[in-house]
């Protein structure tokens, strides 16, 4: 969700509120007056020529996912971070592979990104080159099917100052260091999928997210240059204390996030299996407890409705910044929907909170193209929300109706690209509002049992791949005959 532009909406409130949303699409008090779009500079690294070329590609039995490996160290004063890490990329994507493309998001910021050496199956590399978040590597033999190789990357982040006040980019962005927090979100190298021939990396906009992933596994060992002074660390992942770091480890995920504060409060409890913990800074206690609630009640009702929680934890983390977004086990929510929290489960606190606990399910389990097709993981958390309204405080769903969705007349149709939005509101109004009411409507359409049948096979089906609007339709065809052909005239562009 990084640009190399930035984009506002300012959201005057009573308090004056500058709210900016890209994945849980929330803005509390409507009233949009005025928006801004900079254009930040895109650094590259140029090419290195090709000279001594070894042989690259090792037939190794392949394991099921990339495995990543990340050994960092944080020097949290400083603002850098220094990074060991080795991708073990296993090729299944059926074709010869010449080339292999990585996603360097970090490199869209000024001298952020600076690579020290590059290896891979342990020789020195040169042929590659990095422009904007884009990393080309040339293979000098071919990766056969099944095959697998290991990349090696040297690497520092010297992180860029996020608050919003910085007069290059107007838009709240998470990457990066406030006076009180520290995120790493998009940090990492990483192999991007390769479907029907191409290599998907999609162009920054100035909402909504660009990035799509593969599922892989992680294990990140984490120190901190001075230890002494470590602070706390909201991770994905299952935390284990090592001798002099500690190490995540988490299987089968989209995308390792971490904050790290020395002002965090914590609070966690147990729901079933799944150990959710709630980073909020002081004076925001009662937020922080009802948005763990919240998200633990979220997880118990979409375990039940849609299939189980895929890890042992969830990481809910209270942004310096106003701006919620889903990571795997991980998620960020705006910090004024805390100091907004009114003690009541009638707000944005809550339904966001349970927005993005949806996502563990539509984005980290079945995964889609976050930039062309973004209504497939968007409209189904977003219609989450009321899955968890109508199990938890089903007195709240026509509020919540009136309030979340159609305060905002939703129009449009569901299935634009995050590039056709021609604005922050009208793209959510059409990928997430008119994708609920889609999604309602096809559930009065086809029945409740139906519906949930199709939505647990859909997550059976799906867990672990990426999936577009084709494979929704083809498996909800699976589980009904009824026809819908008018609910997706009236809702869609595209013919499914
Ligand atoms: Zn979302």
């Amino acid at each position: 969700m990084q640009n190399k532009t930035a984009f506002t909406l300012r959201f005057l409130s009573l308090f004056l509120l500058f709210i900016l949303i890209s994945c849980s699409s929330v803005a509390p008090i409507p009233t949009a007056t005025s928006t801004a779009i900079t254009q930040l500079s895109t650094p590259t690294i140029p090419p290195i020529p090709a000279s001594t070329l070894t042989p690259t590609a090792t037939i190794v039995p392949a394991m099921e996912r990339a495995q990543y490996t990340l050994n960092t160290t944080i020097d949290y004063d400083a603002h850098t971070v220094t990074v060991d890490e080795t991708i073990h990329y296993p090729n299944h994507t059926g074709n010869q592979l010449n080339a292999l493309v990585l996603a360097v998001v970090p490199n869209l910021w000024v001298d952020s990104f600076n690579l020290g050496s590059i290896s891979i199956d342990g020789t020195p590399i040169t042929t590659y080159s990095i422009k904007g978040q884009r990393m080309d590597i040339a293979l000098i033999s071919f990766l056969k099917p099944e095959s697998a190789l290991t990349i090696n990357l040297q690497f520092t982040l010297a992180l860029p100052f996020a608050e919003q006040e910085d007069p290059n980019i107007s838009r709240p962005r998470i990457y990066g260091y406030t006076d009180r927090q520290l995120n790493l979100s998009n940090w990492y190298p990483f192999v991007v999928p390769y479907i029907n021939g191409e290599w998907i990396l999609h162009e920054p906009w100035y909402y909504g997210e660009h990035l799509v992933y593969d599922a892989a596994d992680y294990e990140v060992d984490l120190k901190f240059a001075d230890p002494a002074t470590a602070p706390v660390v909201a991770a994905s992942g299952f935390p284990e204390q090592q001798e002099d770091s500690i190490r995540y480890t988490i299987s089968s995920a989209r995308a390792f996030a971490l904050s790290a504060s020395r002002e965090f409060q914590v609070s966690a409890s147990q729901f079933g299996d799944v150990t959710v913990s709630s980073y909020y800074f002081a004076f925001n206690e009662a937020a922080g407890q009802a948005a763990l609630q919240a998200s633990g009640e979220a997880i118990q009702v979409f375990s039940e409705r849609f299939g189980p929680y895929p890890h042992k934890t969830l990481s809910l983390v209270m942004g310096d910044f106003n701006d919620g977004m889903e990571y795997s086990a991980f998620f960020f929510l705006p910090r004024d929907f805390y100091s907004l929290y009114d003690g009541t489960p009638a707000n944005y606190l809550t339904f966001v909170a349970a927005h993005e606990t949806a996502h563990q399910w539509w984005f980290e389990q079945v995964a889609s193209d976050q930039a062309l097709q973004p209504w497939v993981d968007e409209a189904l958390a977003t219609y989450s929300e009321r899955i968890y309204y109508e199990a938890v405080y089903p007195d709240l769903v026509s509020w919540w109706w009136t309030y979340r969705i159609d305060f905002y007349k939703p129009d449009g149709f569901v299935d634009i690209p995050v590039y056709e939005g021609q604005g922050f509101r009208t793209y959510t109004n059409a990928a997430y509002f008119q994708g609920a009411h889609f999604l309602e409507d096809l559930r009065a359409r086809i029945g409740d049992e139906n519906f949930f049948s199709f939505l647990q096979d859909y997550l059976a089906q799906s867990r672990g791949k990426i999936v577009t609007a084709a494979d929704f339709f083809r498996i909800l065809r699976e589980h009904t005959n009824a026809d819908y052909s008018d609910l997706i005239r009236q809702y869609f562009q595209n013919v499914y």
